[in-house]
Order: C-alpha cells, then structure tokens, then sequence
C-alpha cells in the first residue's frame, strides 16, 4: 500500500521536523545507515524523496505508536495494512503468545495450517486449494510459476502502477517502492525476464483485447491488483474486471487476483466479492498474519494440484504455515468477523469521507479523494483518476508540503481509515499526525492554510 508517483529529482528541501526533532531517532537512524543499507528495511521507510529521515518507533497500543522519543502519534499506515485491528491487539498477543508456549516453529505440520486453509477457502470461495508462504512477494512469484507452469505458456500481462512485490519479472512499471525511488525497472533483473512481461494501462479494455490478439496463446495470465493501492488509489471500470475473466477464458489464461493489500481488507471475501469475479488464482498477505510474516496463495484445485508433491511445479518454505503466524493471522480474522469489522471501518470510512469532502470543497483545491472501506487516498490533481498516468498528474509539490506539515510517510496516498482511538476521536487526514505535545509544527502550505481546509482535527 504503498504510493509512489514522486521522484527523487522532486527538488524537495529536506525537512529539518523528524530530522531535527527526533534526536534519537536521527542518532539510530545514522547508526543504521552504517549497517543496513539506505538505514531501512523496505525503501519506502526512509522517507527520502520528500527529504526527511525516518523516526524510530518504541511501541504501538490501538491506534497510536509512540517514538523512541517518546513522541505520540495516531498511527494511519498500520503496518502497511496488516494491523486492522490497530496495534497490540488483546486477541492476537494471547494468540501468540499462547502458540509461542507450545512451540515456535517445527517444520512438520501443524493444526493451525489447517485451520487457516479452511477459512481462506470458505471466505474466498475462488480459492480451493491454498498454500501459505511468508510474503507477498512469496505469493505472487509463486502465482507466476503456477501459472506458467499450468499453461505451458511464458508471457505475462501486468497493468502499470500495480505493484506486486519484488518479484523479478513483476517489476516492469510497477507502483510503492519501485515508483517512489525512480526506478520502475530495478538493476538486476535480466532483460529477458523483462521481455516475457508486457505492462498496460489499467483499465483500457481494447488495449488488452489487442495485447491478446498479437500473442495468440502465448499468454500464461494476467495479473493485477483488482483495486489498485500502490500508485493512489483507483478503481476499475464496470466493464474491466469482467472483460479481463472473459478474455483469459478465451485465450486459455489464468487471471491472477493480488489481493494481497485488498484480501479480508475491502470486504470479508475482498474484491473478488465486492466486484463478483472468480479469479483463477489469488495472492494474499498482510492482514492474514496478523501481523506477522506471511502470505498465500490458492485457486481452483486443479491448477494447486500442480504444485509439488503431487505435481510437477516446485515451491516451498522452511517457515511456511509457522504456527504463530497462524495463530496471528486467525486471531485477527476470527475477530473481525465477531465484530463484523468490515461494516464497522465502512462506517467511520464514510464519516471521514463526508468531511474531508467538506474540507476539499471549501479549500477550492484540485484535490481528488478516493475511498473505499478503510483504505483512501488524497491526490493533488482533479479527476478523473483512473490509472497511473492520470495519478501521476498529482501535484507532488504540494504533496511533499502536505507531507511535511503532517510528518506523513512518502509513499502516502494510500492510506487507512482504522477504529477509533481509546479518546473516541480519530480521524485526520494525515497519516503518521503527531499528537501534537509541545512539537513545533511546519506552518501550512499556504494556499491550504488559507482555505483552512486541513487543519482540524476531525471528531468522530
Ligand atoms: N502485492 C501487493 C498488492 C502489495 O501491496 C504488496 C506489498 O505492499 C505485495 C504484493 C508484496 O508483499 P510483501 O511486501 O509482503 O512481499
């Protein structure tokens, strides 16, 4: 869930807030840059392109984290979406904590697997078969193969702006990361991989028919995030989705779903149910771990049967189904369910979607605000968005201002509406907002500041 239309040549000054403010924070994050490269884990964690470094979190309760200078904040990344229930949750720290007492990891398998394939396949029906590994990426690459695998066939469609994973031949215009830092095609991946990888724009149905045409059964599948979140948030066209099951039934394609950001997320059964389409396979991740590492992926049992040990397609993994990542991820599914989770976030989603509206209407800004459950996006730009060129049109600008001013993460525009705080009020249209105690504050870009369009805090 991570936006990444910027470029490092944004020109952007660097931002002495989290830089200046955050000493210990800044002392780790030097020491880090010593040992771990570019000091971050995943790229989109060093705040580069809009010229901030990153600040160093101590501990999360709810929908807070705290820094480790001891700086309070309302927490609207949520781990890049694993953590729906907010941080610590009761239900899954038990949960782990009580599988980690029996054991950590056994590489035999374990009650838990079963558990999780039972319920991933009764909430997605596509799914009749699934495997876990440990990440998206895992899942995704593994869809890949299957599918190449299955079809006899090399060539794979993807939309640009999609993003799914760092898998090799996947990173051919793709969104997060990739986008942000500018380079869409990562150094390392062979041409050839690149060359069996054909990248459209979302949503143009002729250009895909065309792709079709001119590589007459040479198409292993097409693959796509159906609601795509990595490049701003965006949605198909009532004529897409259908359109992509018809034409890879035509040619003999798999239509891979990569629900990984969207899966038990927009909806209990994810976008496949929002929008009635039955992919042929899915990639999951995120929020079935709880917060722990993981991922799936499954489909129709006769493509799965493919898989190693009963077919001929290898893939495996030492960690694979670790029973405190079951333990994780069904500790938070089983209680989005009891509390009927989805309806819950679709509420607040709408009541942060009525006054941010307000706001961007009395700010008279080209401000275009996309939304669906609990995942929404501000872009700089009027509408309509609709792929990535059109989401490239955001003022990236006024969105590293914005950025600055709420001390967001630089890959925003992809965002998370989540439960409301232990004080009841939640909502600010920033992401990482500091609880502002005695924290200097960037005044606002000004032509936002005389709109006064982002500066309330918004009750809920
Ligand atoms: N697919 C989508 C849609 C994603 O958003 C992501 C990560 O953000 C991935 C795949 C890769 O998942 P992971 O980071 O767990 O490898």
């Amino acid at each position: 869930m991570e936006f990444g239309v910027g470029r490092s040549g944004l020109g952007v000054r660097r931002c002495p807030t989290l830089v200046s403010l955050n000493t210990r924070s800044l002392q780790l994050f030097r020491t880090a840059q010593q040992r771990i490269p570019g000091g971050v884990n995943s790229p989109v964690r060093a705040f580069r392109h809009v010229g901030a470094d990153p600040f160093f979190v101590e501990r999360g309760q709810g929908a807070k984290i705290w820094d480790i200078d001891g700086n309070e904040y309302i927490d609207y990344v949520g781990s890049w979406g694993p953590a729906i229930l907010g941080h610590a949750p009761k239900v899954i720290v038990d949960a782990v904590r009580e599988a980690a007492a029996r054991g950590i990891s056994f590489g035999i398998p374990n009650p838990l697997e079963v558990e999780m394939a039972e319920l991933i396949c009764t909430w997605m029906p596509s799914i009749e078969k699934v495997r876990m590994v440990n990440s998206g990426t895992e899942a995704t690459m593994s869809c890949i193969r299957l599918a190449r695998g299955f079809t006899g066939r090399d060539k794979i469609i993807k939309f640009d702006g999609c993003y799914h994973g760092h898998v090799d031949a996947l990173l051919v215009k793709s969104g997060s990361g990739a986008l942000t830092h500018g380079r869409p095609d990562s150094a390392g991946v062979p041409q050839g991989f690149v060359n069996l990888t054909i990248s459209l724009p979302f949503n143009r149905v002729d250009l895909l028919r065309q792709t079709f045409r001119q590589n007459k059964n040479e198409i292993a599948a097409v693959i796509l995030e159906p609601i795509p979140a990595n490049a701003g948030l965006y949605f198909p066209s009532d004529t897409f989705l259908p359109t992509l099951r018809e034409e890879c039934d035509k040619h003999g394609a798999m239509l891979i779903f990569d629900e990984v950001m969207t899966g038990f997320r927009v909806a209990r059964g994810g976008a496949q149910e929002i929008y009635g389409i039955k992919p042929d396979l899915t990639a999951l991740g995120k929020i079935i771990g709880g917060g722990l590492p993981v991922g799936a992926f499954g489909g129709r049992a006769e493509i799965m049967n493919q898989l190693s040990p009963d077919g001929p397609i290898y893939q495996a993994g030492t960690l694979s189904g670790n029973p405190l990542a079951m333990a994780a991820g069904l500790a938070q599914l089983h209680e989005l369910e009891r509390t009927d989770g989805w309806k819950l976030l679709e509420e607040l989603g709408v009541r942060f979607e009525t006054v941010v509206r307000d706001g961007v209407t009395k700010a008279k800004i080209d401000i275009t605000f996309h939304r669906i459950g609990s995942m929404f996006c501000l872009f700089f730009a009027p509408g309509p968005i609709v792929d990535l060129a059109s989401a490239q049109r955001s003022n990236l600008k006024m969105f590293a201002k914005f950025f600055r001013h709420h001390n967001l993460r630089p890959a925003l525009f992809q965002q998370r509406i989540h439960r409301k705080t232990s004080s009841g009020r939640a909502l600010s249209c920033a992401k990482y907002c500091p609880v502002q105690r005695g924290r200097a504050r960037r005044p606002l870009p000004k032509t936002l500041r005389r709109r006064g369009a982002w500066t309330r805090r918004l009750p809920l």
